[in-house]
This record gives C-alpha cells, sequence and structure tokens, in this order.
C-alpha cells in the first residue's frame, strides 16, 4: 500500500497542538507506517515553496491547528486547503478561535498601542521618540521588508475555508487523535467509510455525562472562584457555587480538569445541540439559582447581584469559543465592525 501524506501547520495557537501530535507515543510509529509528513514545520524543514510546488490535492489529510489571525494564516490555511483531500480543524483555537479569540474583546490598534507604548518592557514606554509600530511594509536600504496583516477579529478555520472534519480540545486528547488515525487507517486497509463531511471527532454527550460528581439538585445563591472554597472531590462543582461549564460542553476529555478538582473552562466547545456554549451555560447558571421554577424566591436584583460575581462574564462563558458564538466580538467604535470579517491593519 502507498503511503498517504498527512500535514501538520499552526496558524494562531500556541504549539501544545503540535506537541499533542507528538505525545501519541509509539503510535507515531504506527503513523509512520501508513503516511509520510509533507509538511509540518516544527517537525520537518519542508519550505512554504515546497509545498507551493505540490499538487493540488497530494496530501491526504492537513491537520491546521490555531486560529486565524493575520494574513498568513489565512493564506497558510488556503493554501493547504488546495493541496490536501482533508482538512481537519484540529483543537480548540481552529474549530473555536480558542483562547486567542478572546482578543475580540479588543482591535489591532489598541493591541499595538498596548504591546508597543504601554508595557513596562516597552523600550518606547518612556521615550519622547516617535513610537515605532511595526507596518506591513518597511522600506530599507538592503530592500523591502514585509510582516502579515494583523486582523482585528480573530477567525476561526473554517470561517476562511472549507473544512472536512473538527477535532476540538485544548489540546485534543491522545485519544481523540488515536481515533482519527485509526478512521484514516481503516479506510486506507479495509474501505471502512470516513464520518460524513462535518463530523466533531468527539463524544456526541456532555462533559456532566462522563463526570463522575454527585448532583444533588441544589441551588446556590453565591458564586465562588476555585480557589476561594474548600471543594468536595465528590460533588457538582456547580453546586457548590463553583462555575464549571460541562453542562454546555462536549464530552471526550475523560473530565481532566474535575479528576484535578478544577472546574471545566469549556475547551471541547459545544455540543451538536448548543449553538452558543456561554448563552448555554447561563441557562443552566438559572437553573442553579432557580430562577425558572421559584421566581419569587429571587427578584430580578438579586439575579443580577449573584451574576455580578461572576468576575470575567466573557473570559468565564466564552473563554475558548468567542470568534465561534452569537456575539462574535465586543464593538468597540460602532459602525466601524462587522463580525466575522477581517478588517486589515494599515498598510
Ligand atoms: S487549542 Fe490549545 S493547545 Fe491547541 S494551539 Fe490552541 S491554545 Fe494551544
Ligand atoms: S457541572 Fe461540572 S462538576 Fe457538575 S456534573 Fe457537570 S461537569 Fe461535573
Ligand atoms: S474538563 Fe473542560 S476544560 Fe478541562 S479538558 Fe475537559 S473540556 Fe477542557
Amino acid at each position: 500500500m502507498a503511503k498517504i501524506k498527512i500535514a501538520q501547520y499552526w496558524g494562531a495557537g500556541c504549539g501544545g497542538c503540535d506537541v499533542a501530535l507528538l505525545d501519541i507515543d509509539e503510535k507515531i510509529l504506527g503513523v509512520a507506517e501508513i503516511a509520510d509528513i509533507a509538511f509540518w514545520p516544527i517537525a520537518v524543514d519542508t519550505k512554504i515553496k515546497d509545498l507551493e510546488a505540490m499538487p493540488d490535492k497530494s496530501i491526504t489529510a492537513t491537520l491546521y491547528n490555531g486560529a486565524i489571525r493575520n494574513s498568513e494564516n489565512e493564506h497558510m490555511a488556503k493554501l493547504l486547503r488546495q493541496k490536501s483531500v482533508l482538512m481537519v480543524s484540529f483543537g480548540s483555537c481552529a474549530c473555536f478561535g480558542g483562547i486567542p479569540g478572546l482578543a475580540n474583546v479588543t482591535n489591532s490598534k489598541a493591541i499595538f498601542d498596548y504591546v508597543y507604548k504601554q508595557t513596562f518592557s516597552s523600550d518606547q514606554k518612556n521615550s519622547t521618540a516617535t513610537t515605532v509600530i511595526p507596518q506591513v511594509h518597511t522600506h530599507m536600504p538592503e530592500g523591502d521588508l514585509e510582516l502579515p496583516v494583523m486582523y482585528d477579529t480573530v477567525l476561526t478555520l473554517d470561517n476562511v475555508i472549507d473544512v472536512d472534519y473538527y477535532m476540538p480540545g485544548c489540546p485534543p486528547t491522545t485519544n481523540l487523535i488515536n481515533e482519527f488515525l485509526g478512521i484514516v487507517t481503516a479506510y486506507l486497509t479495509e474501505g471502512k467509510p470516513l464520518p460524513p463531511k462535518g463530523s466533531v471527532i468527539a463524544s456526541q454527550k456532555t462533559l456532566c455525562d462522563e463526570c463522575g460528581r454527585k448532583k444533588a439538585g441544589k441551588s446556590v445563591d453565591k458564586i465562588h472562584l476555585a480557589f476561594e472554597i474548600d471543594i468536595d472531590p465528590e460533588k457538582c462543582m456547580l453546586e457548590q457555587g463553583v462555575i464549571c461549564l460541562g453542562a454546555s460542553t462536549r464530552a471526550g476529555c475523560g473530565a481532566k480538569c474535575l479528576e484535578g478538582n478544577q472546574p471545566c473552562r469549556g475547551c471541547m466547545g459545544p455540543t451538536a445541540e448548543v449553538m452558543d456554549q456561554g448563552g448555554s451555560m447561563l441557562s443552566a447558571l438559572a437553573s442553579i439559582f432557580k430562577v425558572g421554577e421559584g421566581e419569587a424566591l429571587l427578584n430580578e436584583d438579586q439575579i443580577l447581584e449573584i451574576m455580578q460575581q461572576v468576575k470575567d462574564p466573557l473570559g468565564t462563558f466564552y473563554a475558548f469559543t468567542m470568534p465561534k458564538s452569537i456575539i462574535k466580538r465586543t464593538v468597540t467604535e460602532k459602525g466601524k465592525k462587522k463580525p466575522a470579517e477581517a478588517p486589515k491593519q494599515e498598510a
């Protein structure tokens, strides 16, 4: 059997997804038996010009991790789409925007201003000289320099290209990666059909189904940060007043954070039934406050008071999914921003 070709690329991410692929230990040898690596910048010295020279659809599957944050991320996603039969949105940043997506609470100008003018490490902080901000085009005596355009809005991979499969997780677990490799191997060796296009390679259940903690239907009237109380490892976090996104999060990670007695932050993203993970979690919170069935117990002011205990609502409910949410981004300059567009940095 001829070997297949696979590629892995990172956009706006932390590199953890690349490491996760190496973390499959000896199974990587199985991958080497069926696949050659066509392109993987952190592991193989293949240049972009080599990728450009490959025939279209000559790569069997590309695992693209990281969000789309700048013009280079978008260009590479489109180039890899052109060269690949299957595109896998690999990890929460590619699937939902992930942690980089929280930058959608601001814009590129504010980020550049902060990083190059206001941080303590900025040489220019106390300088009276004109502040130097990286430019897309810079003419130097030695030649012209070019940098990618940083977008105002962080996008998901499927905002810019057609995606075949999604594998969420920050990063995807070894089990999910092995499941995907098993699917591809069974397709190649036994002719088993691939999952339908658009499938999510993960559980269809919620994390609450996977977590073994006891739920007693208890209501709460105070929200705590995880470090503020002594959390009972047997009982549901939410019923102890610690916000845990398990009810609106897809299972498949093995309830890793709960095992460490920490609440779920939602990195697996929403389940198939949930359109907006944060919105769904707000409904779950309403149920532990008993808003629906006992409105007489809490009035609007009391509910507001409880909600004000959530220190960072966007970071709590949309830590991994803001670009994929209904909100997508906050609007700071009325009339200037449109969700899911990629306004360009000034050249
Ligand atoms: S999904 Fe998580 S591990 Fe993967 S690149 Fe994004 S932040 Fe890193
Ligand atoms: S809310 Fe969290 S702690 Fe409670 S059952 Fe769901 S996953 Fe477990
Ligand atoms: S428990 Fe939640 S945040 Fe932790 S790994 Fe699982 S899905 Fe991600």
